[in-house]
This record gives C-alpha cells, structure tokens and sequence, in this order.
C-alpha cells in the first residue's frame, strides 16, 4: 500500500519544484536552469522536459564529412536520424541509440509485446554468446561463412555472437524432460540485439552489424497444429503494422539457410528496398523474385494478372521449419498416446530497429521526420513566446499548461515537452518542432491569456492548425493513444 504522506504531498513538492526546475531570468535577461537536488525529487514527480536540456545533439556534422561514414551509402532516414540527433555513428554498422530513440525504441517493444502476447508469446531472453558446438550440431557454424561473428573465449573455446537463436531456444526446450502436448502450443520470444557480419552495412539502421530483432520459436503437436500457429504470428504481424499505419504487403519468400518448407516476408515497400517484389495487379498474390523464375511476368495464383515490380525493405520474416532443429537436437515432448514425439517448429523474425528506420524512411518528408503516432518519442511540445515580445508575459502559461496536461492526462507524463530555448522566435523553434516531428505542437501565444483561453495547435499528421480551448485541448489530447 502506498503510505498516505505521498497522497497528500505531490501538490506541494510540485510547487516546489516547479519552482526549482523551470527557468528563471538572471540578472542579464537570460533563461538559467537551477538543478534539483536528487532528495528533493519525490516519485510522484516528473521533472518538466525541457528541449534545452534533452540530449540529442543535433547537425553537429554534416552526415557526407563524417569520416566513419565514409565508404557507406546513405539514405533519407539515415540523414534525418543524424540530423535529428537521434542516433549517432560508432564504427562500421553499429551505432549509438540516443535517448530519443531509445524511447521511440521502447514504444515499439511495448507495442510487439502487446501483440505477441495477444497470441500467446512467452518473453525470455537469451545470451548472446553462443557456442560453436551449438551452432556445428545444425551445421550453420560451416554454412553462415563470414556472416557469423565468431571469437574465443580464454580457455580457447569457440562462440559466436547470436545472428538468430534456433539453435539455443531449440536445445532450451529439449532440456525440458517434462514437456507434454499440454504445454502446446508453445511460443517463445526475444527481443535482443543480433550480431552479423554484414559485408556492407550501409543506410543506417536498416542494414548493421548489430542490431535489434525480435525473434519467436514455435513447437506445436503436429504439421496442421505449426501450420495454425504459422497463420496466427502472420495475422499478429499485420495487426503490428497496421496499428503503426505502416502498409507492409506479406509475400512468399526463400526460406535461405534457416531452412524449412514454408515462408513469408513483410516487406514495406520503399525506393531504396534492396529485396525485389513481384505483386500482381489482379489478386492478393506476392512474391519476392527470389522465388520465381526471373522472367515471370503472370501470376501463378490467378493466372489472369500481370505481376508488376516493386521494391521492398524486409521488416519481418516468418518460417514454417518442420522438425529440421527439433530433430537435431531432439526436441521431444509427450503426446496424448502417453509417447515421446518431436516437436514441429516455426520461427519468427522483425527487424526492430530496421523498423523504426524504415517508418522514418516512408513516412517523412527530406526535411521533416514523420514517425508512426505510437512511437513517436514525445506527443507534445509547448512553445511559449520568445523572451523580450510583447507577448512575454504569457510565458508562465505555457509552463502551467504542461503541469494541467500531466494532472488532467496522466498517460501523457512523459511526454510532453517545453521549447524552453526562448532567446529563439517562434519560427525557428517551430521549424525545429516539424523537423523532430512532434505529433502535435501548442504555440502558447496572447490568446492564452484572454478570459476564455485558447491555444494554437499544429497537428503534423493532418498538417491543420486549431485553436482550440483548453477543455478542447484536453479532449484533443485526451484521445491520442500512448503505449
Ligand atoms: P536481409 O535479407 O535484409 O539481409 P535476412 O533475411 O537475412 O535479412 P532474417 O534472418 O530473416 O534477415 O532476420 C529477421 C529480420 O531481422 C529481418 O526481416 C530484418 O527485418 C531484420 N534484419 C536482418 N538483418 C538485419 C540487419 N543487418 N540490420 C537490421 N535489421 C536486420
Ligand atoms: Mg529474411
């Protein structure tokens, strides 16, 4: 239970605080921030976001100059990101996620976890070292060449960084003495960083060395049982990139050196996709060229279409694999006969950080980041009036907007911040503001003052302007979904 001082504090540390944390006029005129002694901070108190002092370090280097760039092409959400200050180049494929993206980040996992759960996926995670001895069971330590990331620990034994973990979830559950068709179906997932020697990393996010992947495993009864589950992580995989507003087409793809029988790719389509699509004009039908013959232009599903190419980044992959791991490394589980069978499998991938990569890449303009609404890494920003304008006075309203959001939306803690950098008009901040994409931008101006106050609102994804009252303002708010 909570202890009841907290019910009756916040009001009063939130005075206080406020007092401390928002910036004050020094002797010459100028914004200056006071720091707020950690003891004073109570848990129900989130310090106000101030643009001043968030961490994302932006145009600090033309993105052609940067030497650790050189050699590696670019792309639009590459530039943007830079630009934005939301990631940052460390060495070849690998970068820093800055705090921007790692919230944007975070909403994306809350949002696969959402999904995954919704059909019965069970999050664990695993380690990222992995031995050879693993990997040459399934004979992938020979067949990943120069991709798998190998080294040696100091007794000289042989690991990989996991590009995939097959292998590891598979010997996992055949650990398992006691696994029956109750347990069934059995969904495992991660979320984690994967390591691949690509030959060339290029276009940022979308193609490193080290990167996020969700990867789930599924062990069913039966072929027909896996063939269910299969269908139920593709229809959870359009469910994700719809609630993003992302229009992925699932295609059939090769089933490359994970092997199996049957798989699917979700490809965006995009300009600079490296994968070639064959869709056809007529009916649902999809393919990744890989898995026709190069020269087809009619569509084998309804044999009246024409396909027609389109090229495509691929943000998710699933695999029917049959019992190509079970049996290697003896995945068994006890059937309804009272006898020891082997599980069939699936297995399936999304590019997590591909995705966030590939949303900026199709959504935003050359200038302008535009995110998929739920994962932008702020909702709001709240521009008060340039210091020393006519309109100064209404400069505290802005701050006390920002508090009333957080009382009256307690879902929007978080995520609202306030363009503190006042010595800026109001154009350059706002042109800062669409460039970072907020989803929606409060220009607190005089009619934030008059009787019935009202506040200019930009709304990015419709691009209108509202002025709005601040009951109109919390209804409009209010409906914005957060994850
Ligand atoms: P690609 O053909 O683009 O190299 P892949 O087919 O080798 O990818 P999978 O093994 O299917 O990739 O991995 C599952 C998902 O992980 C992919 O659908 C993609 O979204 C993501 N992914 C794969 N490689 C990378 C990478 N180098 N950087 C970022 N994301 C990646
Ligand atoms: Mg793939």
């Amino acid at each position: 239970m909570e202890p009841i001082m907290h019910q009756v504090w916040p009001r009063v540390f939130q005075r206080l605080h406020r007092t401390l944390i928002l910036p004050k006029r020094n002797h010459s005129g100028c914004a200056e921030h006071t720091a707020v002694p950690a003891s004073t901070h109570s848990r129900h108190i989130r310090p106000t976001l101030l643009v001043s002092r968030l961490y994302q370090p932006s145009n600090l280097r033309d993105v052609g100059q940067d030497t650790r760039l050189q050699g590696e092409m670019t792309c639009k959400s590459q530039r943007l990101m830079l630009q934005a200050g939301l990631i940052h180049p460390s060495n070849p494929g690998c970068y820093y996620y800055l705090p921007a993206t790692v919230r944007s980040m975070e909403k994306l996992v809350r949002v696969i976890d959402q999904e995954m759960q919704g059909i019965g996926g069970q999050k664990l995670d695993m380690p990222s070292l992995c031995t050879a001895d693993l990997w040459k069971t399934s004979e992938r330590w020979d067949l990943m060449g120069k991709e798998l990331l190998r080294l040696k620990d100091r007794h000289g034994v042989d690991y990989c960084l996991g590009p995939t973990h097959e292998e590891a979830v598979t010997t996992l559950v055949a650990h398992q003495a006691n696994l029956s068709y109750r347990h069934f179906p059995l969904l495992l997932y991660q979320i984690t960083r994967k390591f691949r020697d690509e030959p060339k990393p290029k276009f940022g996010l979308l193609r490193g060395r080290e990167f996020y992947m969700k990867d789930m495993y599924s062990f069913d009864v039966s072929e027909e049982a896996a063939y269910q589950t299969y269908e139920s992580v593709c229809q959870a995989y359009t469910r994700l990139f719809a609630r993003l507003g992302l229009h992925c087409v699932q295609v059939q793809a090769d089933t490359g050196n994970i092997g199996g029988k049957l798989s699917h790719e979700f490809q965006l389509p995009a300009d600079i996709g490296e994968d070639r699509l064959l869709l056809c004009g007529n009916c649902p039908f999809s393919a990744n060229v890989e898995t026709l013959s190069s020269d087809r232009t009619d569509c084998p599903q309804c044999k009246t279409g024409t396909l027609v190419e389109s090229k495509g980044i691929e943000v998710g992959h699933t695999f029917y694999l049959g019992k190509k791991y079970s049996k290697v490394f003896n995945a068994t589980f006890t059937n309804a006969q009272n006898k020891l069978s082997i599980a069939e499998m699936g297995c399936y991938g999304l590019g997590v950080t591909r995705i966030l990569a590939a949303a900026i890449e199709v959504m935003s303009t050359e200038e302008e980041i535009r995110w998929p609404g739920l994962l932008a890494p702020y909702q709001v920003c709240v521009l008060p009036p340039k210091k020393g304008s006519k309109m100064d006075e209404v400069a505290v309203l802005a701050e006390d907007l920002v508090h009333i959001l957080g009382e009256a939306l307690p879902r929007l803690r978080g995520e609202v911040v306030l363009d503190d950098r006042t010595h800026m008009t109001i154009g350059k901040r706002l042109k800062d503001a669409s460039r970072l994409g907020y989803p929606y931008v409060i220009v607190v101006g005089q009619s934030a003052s008059e009787e019935t106050p009202r506040f200019e609102v930009i709304c990015q994804r419709t691009g209108e302007t509202m002025f709005l009252s601040r009951d109109g303002l919390l209804d409009l708010l209010g409906g914005v979904e957060i994850v």
